[in-house]
């Protein structure tokens, strides 16, 4: 096959991330089966080029200059129900996913409906959580491209080295999430629709309508910044978090209440604001640019230090910046 013929050049990034923020992409192409991914990887490197992995694009910030590299976008979305598995290509959608999950009466999924457009491959790779539950309790095994033996290979959950908000693939750039296996179990259809409804009902009451990209910073540990002696809890809230001087409540404190608590909510950068409805998200109003990102993330992350002597940490990526 002429892999060359199937990559594009010169494609806006902006509708094919969340934010719609950024430039284009140099170099684009849809790995929808194995033997044009690794074409496609084997050009790029015959050429000298760059690749970046783009999912769902629903966690990421594309700079405004654009990528100089190639883009390859995971369209691999073959799904097979194995039992109580269900087999995703990478690029199949969390709500393809769960749709699938319902019509067959598995549950464990159910937490993730209404995240937009995400993939199974993003959302591994970051261990997407909500409501208490979370990609690593049910990602059985994952088949991966590793970089450096140029061969695929499967990792067990073990293998995947999850942890918040992380995994083995966001901490060693060498692995490229094919296809994974989730472990699901039986359950009632009622019941599982009832639970995707309160999570589509959560979502649709409590996230921004403008387009965002999620939360933009992780959750704080509360032991940490404790032992840090932090402003938050001398002054703040030391009654809401502490009896007799140990944690009351749950471990981890929302960025969203910090930025709350600093009164940002509302804050406009150019065409960036404060989501008024979450403050851990920041909207693009209609003519943000990752300029305007950049420089409100800069801010917010001054503002907390200022006011709570915390130190705040990306959730979101830095996409080829
Ligand atoms: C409105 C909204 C609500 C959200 N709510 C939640 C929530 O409740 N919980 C939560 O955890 N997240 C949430 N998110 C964030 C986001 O959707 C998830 O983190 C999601 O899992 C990212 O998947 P993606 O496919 O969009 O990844 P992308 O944004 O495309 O990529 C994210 C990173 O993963 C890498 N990547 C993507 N696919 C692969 C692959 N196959 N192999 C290797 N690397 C890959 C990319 O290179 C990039 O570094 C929300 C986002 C939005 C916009």
């Amino acid at each position: 096959m002429n892999i060359k013929a199937k990559i594009k050049e010169n494609i806006s990034l902006k509708n094919l991330n969340t934010f719609q923020v950024g430039g284009m992409a140099k170099y684009f192409f849809e790995a929808k089966n194995r033997e044009s991914f690794v074409d496609a990887l084997n050009w790029a490197e015959k050429e000298n080029i760059d690749i970046f992995i783009l999912g769902g694009g629903s966690n990421i910030i594309v700079p405004d200059k654009g990528i100089d590299g190639l883009v390859i976008q995971m369209k691999n979305i073959d799904k097979k129900i194995m039992g109580n598995r269900i087999e995703c290509g990478a690029g199949t959608t969390l709500s393809q996913a769960n749709s699938l999950a319902v019509a067959n009466n598995l549950s464990g999924l159910e937490w993730s409906c209404g995240i937009p457009r995400a993939t199974i491959g993003g959302a591994t790779r970051g261990n997407a959580e909500a409501f208490g539950a979370k990609m690593a309790d049910i990602v059985e095994n994952v088949e991966v491209f590793n970089k450096s033996s140029k061969k695929f290979e499967f990792l067990s959950n073990r293998m995947c080295k999850f942890d918040y908000r992380t995994s083995l693939f966001k901490q060693k750039n060498n692995y490229i999430i094919w296809k994974v296996i989730l472990k699901l179990f039986l359950s009632n259809q009622k019941t599982i629709q009832d639970k995707v409804d309160q999570a589509l009902d959560f979502r649709l009451s409590k996230y921004p309508k403008l387009p965002s990209t999620g939360s933009i910073f992780e959750n704080v540990d509360l032991e940490k910044i404790k032992n840090e002696n932090s402003k938050f809890f001398n002054k703040e809230l030391k009654n809401r978090f502490l009896k007799d001087g140990k944690i009351c409540r749950e471990n981890n404190i929302g960025a969203g209440l910090l930025i709350d608590m600093a009164g940002l909510k509302g804050k406009s950068i150019g065409g960036i604001k404060i989501s008024l409805e979450h403050a851990n998200h920041i909207v693009n109003t209609g003519k943000g640019t990752s300029e305007d990102v950049v420089m409100m993330i800069s801010y917010i992350k001054q503002q907390i230090r200022h006011k709570f002597n915390i130190q705040l940490k990306e959730e979101v990526i830095y996409f080829g910046f």
